[in-house]
C-alpha cells in the first residue's frame, strides 16, 4: 500500500510529489479540483510508465490507478531534490564564487550514500552554471556560433554597481565583431596614468572570439580597464593549444622585444627562416610583423618607417639598466592566470566570459575607489624580472640568435615538453 511521504520542489518553482517507495510525480494542472489534485509517473514518458495517483488534499491520501511501474523506485530522491536545490540557491546567491567552490560546500554537508547516489562532477558543475545563467538574465541567450550573431546579454552591459559597462560593439570595415569592455572612471584611470601595459591573449577566450585583449594602466602594478574582442581564425586557436611548437612558433615576433636593437635584424631574419621551414602558415603573421613594426623592406636594402618604432617596443635596453622595470608580462600573464581562475576553463562559453569580465571590473573598482583616496596597491612582490635579466644578459653566449629567442619564449612559459 503506497502512501503519500512529501512535496518536493522540482525543476523550474514546479512541486513534485514523492511517495513512500521513493517513487515521483509530476502534478496534470488540468485535472486539479477543489479537493484532488491528480499526479502521474514522472517517468510516464522516459520509462513509459502509466502509474498515477489522485491525492485527496485534505487528508494527503494517495488513490493509485491501480498501474504498476514499468520501473524501480529511485533511491534518496527527496536528498537528491534537496541536493540540487540547495546548490541552485548556492548558485544564484553567491554569483561571484567559482563554480569549484560552490560544489565543495554544497558537498561538505552530503552523506556518503547521498555522495554514491549523486549525478557526477561535471553534471552537477552545469547545474551551477546553469542557474547562475538564469539569475544573471544571460540564460536565454543561447550560444551564438558566430561572433558576429552573437547578442551581448543584457546583464553584461553594466558593472555589478550599475555603471555603464560597453564603451563599443560593433564591426570594423573587415568585418570583425569587437566588443570594449570599460567605465568611465577606468578611462580616466588610463588618461592619467602614461605607462599602458596591452596584451593579447589566446588562453583565455570564449569559443567564437579570437582573441581577448586588455588594456592596463601601470599603477605600482596594478589595473585591468578594458578588454576587447575580435571575430576568429578558429583552426589557428585550436592548434595554439594543442601544438606548442606551433604556440612558441605564433609567439616569436614578440619576443624580439627582448634582442639588443643591434641584433634585431638577424633575429627577424632567423625566425622568418625558422617559421618559413616548420610553420609556413604564419607567414602572414611575421609579414604583418615586419611592416608594422620593423618596416617595409624597400628595392634598396632599406626600410620605411613603420607604424611602431622599434624603440618604442624594444624592451631591451630598458631591462639592462632597471630589471625590475615594470615590463608587460609579468604584471599581465598574473591577471591572464587569475581570470583564467575565475571562468574555471580555457574555452568558457561567452556568457561564463562576460560574467568573468563583470566580475573582473569588481576587483578593478575596489582598487580604483582606493587609489581616489590616496590608497595605492600593495607593493610588488619581488618580480621573476631578475631572471629574464640573466638571460638577456647572456645573449652573446647563445649558440644562435633564434636559440635565444627560443630561451625567451621558454621564460614565457612556452615549453615544448610537458
Ligand atoms: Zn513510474
Amino acid at each position: 500500500m503506497v502512501s503519500f511521504s512529501k512535496l518536493v520542489d522540482g525543476q523550474r518553482g514546479t512541486k513534485l510529489l514523492l511517495d513512500t517507495d521513493g517513487h515521483l510525480y509530476s502534478r496534470r494542472a488540468d485535472r486539479e479540483t477543489l479537493v484532488t489534485s491528480y499526479w502521474r509517473c514522472q517517468k510516464y514518458r522516459s520509462q513509459k510508465c502509466s502509474a498515477a495517483v489522485t491525492l485527496l488534499k485534505e487528508y494527503l491520501t494517495l488513490i493509485t490507478n491501480q498501474k504498476p511501474h514499468s520501473h524501480l523506485p529511485g533511491t534518496l530522491v527527496a536528498e537528491k531534490l534537496e541536493f540540487r536545490q540547495s546548490l541552485k540557491r548556492k548558485a544564484s546567491d553567491q554569483h561571484l564564487s567559482a563554480t569549484q567552490n560552490l560544489l565543495t560546500e554544497a558537498l561538505s554537508g552530503c552523506s556518503s550514500d547521498l555522495n554514491v547516489e549523486l549525478p557526477k562532477l561535471e553534471s552537477l558543475a552545469r547545474v551551477v552554471q546553469r542557474s547562475r545563467a538564469v539569475s544573471s538574465g544571460s540564460a536565454n541567450h543561447s550560444e551564438a556560433s558566430l561572433a558576429a550573431e552573437f547578442v551581448l546579454p543584457p546583464t553584461c552591459t553594466t558593472t555589478l554597481r550599475e555603471e555603464n559597462f560597453v564603451l563599443f560593439d560593433g564591426v570594423t570595415e573587415e568585418g570583425s565583431r569587437i566588443i570594449v569592455f570599460s567605465t568611465k572612471q577606468n578611462l580616466e584611470v588610463l588618461e592619467q596614468n602614461p605607462n599602458w601595459i596591452a596584451d593579447g591573449t589566446f588562453y583565455v577566450c570564449p569559443r567564437i572570439f579570437q582573441q581577448s585583449y586588455s588594456i592596463h594602466a601601470v599603477i605600482d602594478g596594478k589595473c585591468i580597464p578594458l578588454s576587447l574582442q575580435k571575430r576568429i581564425n578558429k583552426s589557428f586557436k585550436v592548434r595554439y593549444r594543442t601544438d606548442k611548437a606551433f604556440a612558441r612558433a605564433s609567439r616569436l615576433v614578440a619576443f624580439l622585444a627582448f634582442v639588443p636593437l643591434a641584433s634585431i635584424e638577424d633575429a627577424f631574419e632567423a625566425l622568418s627562416v625558422h617559421i618559413a621551414g616548420t610553420f609556413p602558415e604564419l607567414l602572414a603573421v611575421v609579414n604583418y610583423f615586419e611592416n608594422s613594426y620593423l618596416g617595409q623592406a624597400t628595392p634598396e636594402g632599406q626600410r620605411t618607417s613603420p607604424k611602431f618604432p622599434v624603440q618604442f617596443w624594444n624592451h631591451y635596453s630598458t631591462i639592462m639598466v632597471d630589471p625590475d622595470y615594470p615590463r608587460t608580462s609579468n604584471l599581465v600573464e598574473g591577471f591572464h592566470r587569475g581570470f583564467k581562475t575565475r571562468v574555471n576553463r580555457a574555452r568558457p562559453t561567452v556568457q561564463e566570459y562576460f560574467r568573468a569580465i563583470r566580475e573582473q571590473q569588481v576587483t578593478t573598482d575596489f582598487h580604483l575607489d582606493r587609489l581616489a583616496v590616496g590608497l595605492t596597491p600593495s607593493k610588488k612582490r619581488r618580480t621573476s624580472n631578475w631572471d629574464l635579466f640573466a638571460i638577456c644578459t647572456g645573449f652573446e653566449d647563445h649558440s644562435s640568435t633564434l636559440e635565444y629567442l627560443f630561451a625567451i619564449a621558454e621564460f614565457f612559459g612556452h615549453t615544448l615538453t610537458a
